[in-house]
């Protein structure tokens, strides 16, 4: 899964990044309105923290121009205190929730994996594919309830596949999902972590739909 978080407080942005990542989430930084805009605008992301007072472009604008385009994906803003006006504003512009600063980053976290899992659908914390279960609050994968040691990238190839079972994902999408704006992206590196986490999970679980990508088989 990979975020957007657009905030222009320098310490902030950084704790945000940090805490963020360290749930196994990519995460890409914008500090102005006009920036993060753009990268909303470009780049697939699977949810958004959006500060709303921003330079160069205020972050209700910033919304209302991504929902005016269509863009649908999930958008928690920050609002500073005592601003209620703020939040009446983010949420008639098309926001999924918002957060009062200062906040606990444990309740940012449990919003985002709260917009996440709405957005693909899925009704609990646990994420179940046939022997399969992925605890997002914990971020650990078990098969048949014993867990799996997984890698960083072969988390997310996983999590990524079981946030949308049964669909065919391609090498493009899971490389766009899996690594940060900044990061060398090679395709073919997905082909690799696919290969191992075949070794590490019952045969026939992944499946490679020839020519357009990877199932996660829900039949299973
Ligand atoms: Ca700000």
């Amino acid at each position: 899964m990979r975020i957007l978080v657009v905030e222009d407080e320098p310490t902030l942005a950084a704790q945000l990044v940090e805490g963020i990542k360290s749930v196994g989430y990519v995460v890409d930084v914008a500090h102005n309105g006009v920036d993060g805009h753009f990268m909303g605008e470009t780049e697939p992301y699977d949810a958004i923290v959006l500060d709303i007072g921003l330079p160069q472009m205020d972050g209700i604008t910033v919304l209302k121009k991504w929902r005016a385009a269509g863009h649908t994906l999930p958008v928690l803003i920050l609002t500073a205190r005592d601003t209620w006006r703020e939040k009446v504003a983010g949420i008639d512009a098309g926001a999924d929730d918002y957060l009062t600063k200062p906040f606990h980053m444990e309740e940012l976290l449990a919003r985002l994996r709260a917009l996440i899992r709405r957005a693909g659908g899925h009704a609990t914390t646990e994420l179940v594919c046939g022997p399969l279960t992925l605890d997002t609050r914990s971020s650990r994968v078990s098969v048949d309830g014993t867990a799996l040691m997984l890698t960083s990238h072969e988390y997310r190839v996983l999590a990524y596949l079981m946030h949308h079972p049964g669909e065919i994902v391609s090498r493009a999408e899971l490389t766009e999902h899996i690594y940060a704006q900044d990061y060398d992206r090679d395709s073919n590196t997905v082909e690799v972590f696919i290969a191992r986490l075949r070794k590490k999970l019952p045969p026939g679980l992944i499946e490679t739909v020839r020519g357009l990508g990877y199932r996660l088989n829900k039949a299973q």
